[in-house]
C-alpha cells in the first residue's frame, strides 16, 4: 500500500506541484486505505470514488496545461455530514435525512471544488452532533484507530478517525460545543474552531446557530492554517460571517518555533479536578515546554467558566427545537404515515419525527421547549443568556493578562464504548474545557500534546475574538513538543491477506 497516505497536506502539497506524484496516484492511494481498514473504523458514511477521481484527473491534467492551481489542488478531504453537497447524500447520521440529496452545496465545499480538492466522501457523527462519542450515529459508531474499543470523540468522529487512521490528510468538521476539538484531542488529530464568523455557515445544517461554526480536521497545525485559509473569509450568504479578509495562518505556523513576548495564561477553572492525571501531567510537561521556547506563562482565572456547561445545556437545546422543526415529513427525507387514524399534516409530522429522531435529538428538542416557554423563559433561557455575557466578560479580562488561554481539551482520554453513552451528565462533562469558546465566539484548537496510557491527549489553545493567528504559531510550538501521530498503531495495520 502506498506511504503517501501518511504525507501531511502540506508535503503532498509540495509532491504534486513539482509533479513527482499526480493526484490521481495519491487519491487512489486513500481511497485504497479507506477500503482495506473502513470496515473496521467506520469513519465514512458515504463514499464517492467516482467524483473524487474525476476531480483528481482534472487537477491533473490542469497541471499538465500548466494552469494556475490552488496549492491544494488535488490533495483528498473528507467532509463531515452535516454540510450539504450537491448530489451527495448528506444524512447528518439521522434516519430522518436517510436518502435525502441536497440540490446545493454548502459555502465551504464550493470553495472546496473550485480549488479543486477531491472530495473522497462524507463523514460519521452523532446524530444532528449532539454527543461526544459517535454513539448517537443512527447508522452505527466510528471506531477510534488508537484503539478500536474505544471512542474517536464526538459529535466528528468519523472526520477525526478518517484523519487519524492516515485515510485522508484534510477533513471538515463543526463545532458547536467541542466537536472538532474533542475528537481531535482524543484522536491525536489537530481540530480548529475558527473565530465565530470567520468560516461561512451557509449550507451548514444548523444545530444552535449561535454556536456552530466550520473548522479544519488535520495531522499538523500547518494543515490545519492551510484549510482555514481556503474556506474562510466573508460570504454573503451567511449574515454573520465577518467582512474582512482571512489572515495569514500559515505565515503565523512558521513563527511558532519561538514564543518570545507571547504571554499564555492557564485557565484556573479548566484544570484540576475533574482531569485525569495523565490528562494534567501531559499538559503540564507541555506548558514547561512551550515556556523554554520563550513564551511566558501566567495563571488566570476565569470565575464563571464553572456555570458555562449549564448555561450550554440551556442555549444549545433551545436553538436546536427551533432549528429542528424544519425536518417536518414534508420537505426532507423521511416521511411516516401514523398507523392509524386520519392522515392530516399535524400526525404526518409528529409520525415522521417519532420515527426519524433518535432519543438524544429528541431529549434536546424537548428541553428546548421546554425553556423557551412562557412560563420558563427568564428563568431557565434569560439566566443563560446572562452567563453567557458573564463568560464574555471572563474572557475579556483573561486577554488582557495573556494573548493566549490554555488548558487541556478534554478531561479524559478516549473512553470505551458503552462507558457513558446511558449517563448523559458524564456524556455531557467530555465538553466542560471548549464550551467557553463557544459561548464567546472565540477561537480554539486542539493540538496533540502527548500520551497517556498509549492514548492521546489533547492540549488547548484559545485566542481573542479575530486572533486566530496567534493561536496557530502557539499551537504550532505545542505540536513541536511531540510527535504523536506518528505512534498511532494505524500506521501499522495490516491489509488482511
Ligand atoms: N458534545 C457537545 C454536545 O453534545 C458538542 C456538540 C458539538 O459541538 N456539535 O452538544
Amino acid at each position: 500500500m502506498s506511504d503517501l497516505v501518511f504525507k501531511t497536506a502540506a508535503e503532498l502539497s509540495q509532491l504534486l506541484q513539482a509533479g513527482e506524484i499526480t493526484s490521481v496516484e495519491l487519491t487512489t492511494a486513500c481511497l485504497d486505505r479507506i477500503q482495506a481498514f473502513d470496515e473496521k473504523v467506520h469513519a465514512f458514511l458515504h463514499i464517492d470514488r467516482e467524483g473524487a477521481l474525476a476531480t483528481a484527473q482534472e487537477v491533473d491534467e490542469a497541471r499538465q496545461r500548466g494552469d494556475d492551481l490552488h496549492p491544494l489542488a488535488g490533495v483528498p478531504i473528507a467532509i463531515k455530514d452535516n454540510m450539504v453537497t450537491r448530489g451527495m447524500p448528506t444524512t447528518c447520521a439521522s434516519k430522518i435525512l436517510a436518502g435525502w440529496i441536497p440540490p446545493y452545496d454548502a459555502t465551504v465545499v464550493r470553495r472546496i471544488i473550485q480549488a479543486k480538492l477531491p472530495i473522497i466522501g462524507k463523514t460519521n457523527m452523532d446524530e444532528f452532533a449532539m454527543g461526544s462519542s459517535t454513539e448517537h450515529s443512527a447508522f452505527g459508531v466510528s471506531r477510534n484507530p488508537w484503539d478500536l474499543e474505544r471512542i474517536p470523540g464526538g459529535s466528528g468522529g468519523g472526520s477525526a478517525a478518517a484523519v487519524a487512521g492516515f485515510m485522508v490528510p484534510l477533513a471538515l468538521g463543526s463545532d458547536t460545543g467541542g466537536s472538532i476539538r474533542q475528537p481531535g484531542a482524543v484522536t491525536g488529530t489537530v481540530g480548529v474552531k475558527p473565530t465565530y464568523g470567520a468560516v461561512s455557515r451557509y449550507g451548514l445544517i444548523a444545530m444552535a446557530s449561535s454556536l456552530d461554526q466550520i473548522g479544519p480536521v488535520t495531522r499538523t497545525v500547518e494543515d490545519a492554517a492551510l484549510l482555514q485559509e481556503l474556506i474562510g473569509g466573508h460570504d454573503p450568504l451567511d449574515s454573520t460571517s465577518l467582512n474582512e479578509p482571512v489572515p495569514a495562518l500559515a505565515n503565523s505556523v512558521r513563527e511558532g518555533e519561538d514564543l518570545t513576548g507571547i504571554r499564555v495564561g492557564i485557565v484556573k477553572e479548566l484544570t484540576g479536578e475533574g482531569y485525569e492525571a495523565g490528562v494534567l501531567s501531559a499538559f503540564q510537561k507541555t506548558v514547561d515546554n512551550i515556556q523554554s521556547r520563550g513564551a511566558e506563562v501566567v495563571e488566570v482565572s476565569c470565575p464563571n467558566f464553572e456555570y458555562a456547561l449549564a448555561a450550554y445545556y440551556l442555549i444549545m437545546p433551545a436553538e436546536v427545537s427551533s432549528n429542528l422543526a424544519r425536518f417536518d415529513g414534508m420537505r426532507y427525507g423521511l416521511r411516516v404515515e401514523p398507523e392509524e387514524g386520519p392522515v392530516t399534516s399535524e400526525r404526518v409530522m409528529a409520525a415522521s419525527r417519532g420515527a426519524g429522531f433518535g432519543d438524544e435529538v429528541k431529549r434536546r428538542i424537548i428541553l428546548g421547549t421546554h425553556v423557551l416557554s412562557a412560563g420558563y423563559f427568564d428563568a431557565y433561557y434569560g439566566s443563560a443568556q446572562k452567563v453567557r455575557t458573564l463568560v464574555q466578560r471572563d474572557f475579556d479580562e483573561a486577554f488582557q493578562q495573556a494573548d493566549v488561554l490554555i488548558s487541556p481539551t478534554s478531561p479524559t482520554t478516549a473512553f470505551k464504548f458503552g462507558e457513558k453513552v446511558d449517563d448523559v451528565m458524564a456524556m455531557y462533562l467530555n465538553d466542560i474545557a471548549t464550551i467557553p469558546a463557544n459561548l464567546a465566539g472565540v477561537p480554539a484548537m486542539s493540538v496533540p500534546a502527548g500520551l497517556s496510557e498509549g492514548l492521546p491527549v489533547g492540549f488547548q489553545v484559545i485566542a481573542p475574538a479575530r486572533g486566530d493567528a496567534v493561536m496557530y504559531r502557539v499551537g504550532r510550538a505545542v505540536e513541536l513538543t511531540t510527535d504523536v501521530a506518528d505512534q498511532c498503531p494505524a500506521r501499522d495495520w495490516k491489509e488482511e491477506a
